[in-house]
């Protein structure tokens, strides 16, 4: 599905997509490597957004992975670049130094049609000299990781006096990865007049915000594969009372869902649930009212970055929680309020994931799936708890473990200096590095869980930003 909303834009993507980039205000010779590329006809996300690029309007486009999106900036860029003027005209942000290099070796080949168009990846990892000495010898178009960019910024050695447009790509991924700030100060360095175009594989609120701050006057083209609602698979079991925390755990067996949000109706609820996961020994976390902020904070973020597999709330405690990716949504206690429900179940199945919605209903709230139904037009899945399988495979454990870094921004920590520390001073790849949070006084990096204690002992023997730093493995369930 294609929609393109605030300003309606141009032809929808269904129409146009799998035409040919001949329709496009492109240059003879960009047609001809174009073809030589063997790029015949245009992507979806190409069709949709070329058109609105390349006449110069800011855009914000959401597209899965792998759909076309380098082309969709990269295109308008060599377009609009006036080559006889040997400055960086272009700044592009990616978030990890593979994707960077991937992208500046794609806007490479785009830019094939020309001779000397001087495309330069400026990434954290390697030594920032020999990227300076590239600097002064100048560049079209730079591609860099946040971090970094911000490092040459402050040296002096990176000039955006003459940026005329700037692309965040996988912006989504930045933001997950504690970007905002760096983003936000690199775009206050470029010229208030430039193209800005913003591309995400999922579109989470900080994107919104992000764009307010960042774009002017954007259009937007958003494509899903499928339409939402059909995304989310509901069903319902039927339970006793008394089965109903156990049922959660056979649940969670059973569809083995990478990251959950169990609703209950009471704090008790929540509580108990707490316990009987826990026991279990399942990864679980629970969010009450009563807790500190920073509490409640390190609760969020260690369910955000995938190392807790299960977060138990009222609907309350739920409030305003930004989760992108999850992968179900059990009902423990079923809602009185339809609207509610799906309130909670709209939760799961965003972007291109799906997603389960699984509740437990005893006899007597019958009536409340029914109310349930009715609201939402369907007829609802009946299932019975006896059909989850009992086999007990390897207990469920999240991917990724929490690293707390004793330090944060009153230290001057930013994402890019944990990033380096691990990518290249430990020698970690930048996929095995998750989400990174940096708060007041902590910092908090989710790692894939198997380099976990490795990655403790690296940073703890290392230094992030030049000073030696205290980090431990924060346990899941505190
Ligand atoms: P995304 O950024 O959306 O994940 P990429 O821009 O990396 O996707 O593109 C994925 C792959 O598709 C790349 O190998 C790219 O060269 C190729 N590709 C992109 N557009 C086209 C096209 N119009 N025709 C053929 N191949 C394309
Ligand atoms: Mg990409």
């Amino acid at each position: 599905m294609t929609n393109t909303n605030q300003t309606p834009s141009t032809t929808p993507a269904a129409d146009v997509a799998g035409s040919s980039f001949e329709q496009l205000p492109l240059s003879a010779a960009m047609l001809e490597n174009l073809r030589q590329l063997q790029y015949l006809t245009m992507t979806p996300i190409q069709a949709a957004s070329l058109p609105i690029a390349l006449a110069g309007t800011d855009l914000i486009a959401q597209a899965k992975t792998g759909s076309g999106k380098t082309a969709a900036f990269a295109l308008p860029i060599l377009k609009n670049l006036n080559q006889p003027l040997f400055r960086v005209q272009s700044l592009v942000l990616c978030p990890t130094r593979e994707l960077a290099e991937q992208v500046s070796q794609e806007i490479r080949r785009l830019a094939r049609f020309a001779d000397n168009i001087k495309v330069l990846a400026l990434c954290g990892g390697t030594l920032m000299r020999p990227q300076m000495t590239s600097l002064e010898h100048g560049a079209h178009i730079v591609v860099g990781t946040p971090g970094r960019i911000m490092d040459h910024l402050q040296r002096g050695s990176l000039n955006l006096d003459h940026i005329t447009s700037l692309v965040l790509d996988e912006a989504d991924r930045m933001l997950d990865m504690g970007f905002y700030d760096d983003i936000n100060s690199i775009a206050k360095q470029c010229p208030k007049q430039r193209q800005t175009l913003l591309f995400s594989a999922t579109y989470p609120n900080g994107i919104a915000k992000l764009a307010k701050q960042l774009l002017h006057n954007p259009q937007q083209v958003h494509l899903h594969e499928q339409h939402a609602s059909s995304k989310i698979r509901q069903r319902f079991y039927e339970v006793d009372d008394k089965q109903r925390l156990q049922a959660v755990a056979k649940l969670l067996k059973h569809y083995r869902p990478v990251s959950t949000l169990a609703f209950c109706n009471t704090k008790q609820q929540c509580r108990d649930l707490l316990d009987e996961l826990l026991a279990q020994g399942f990864s679980a976390l629970t969010l009450n009212g009563d807790l500190e902020q920073r509490d409640r904070d390190q609760v969020l973020i260690q369910f955000a970055n995938r190392s807790c597999s299960v977060l138990v709330a009222t609907d309350v405690a739920a409030r305003g929680l930004d989760i992108s990716q999850l992968e179900a949504v059990i009902n423990v206690d079923i809602s009185p309020d339809p609207e509610i429900h799906v309130h909670r179940i709209g939760r799961t199945g965003r972007a291109d994931e799906e997603g389960w919605a699984l509740s437990l209903f005893s006899a007597q709230e019958t009536p409340r799936v029914n109310s349930i139904s009715q609201f939402m037009g369907n007829e609802p899945e009946w299932h019975q708890l006896n059909e989850l399988s009992n086999s007990n495979p390897a207990p469920l454990q999240p991917p990724m473990v929490t690293l707390q870094i004793f330090g944060g921004r009153k230290d001057k920590i930013r994402p890019g200096d944990v990033l380096g520390a691990l990518t290249a001073d430990a020698g970690f790849k930048g996929e095995q590095i998750g989400k990174i949070n940096v708060t007041e006084q902590t910092t908090y990096v989710a790692v894939e869980r198997s380099i976990g204690r490795e990655a403790v002992r690296k940073l703890s023997a290392g230094k992030v930003k030049g000073k030696a730093v205290k980090a431990r493995l924060l346990s899941g369930n505190n």
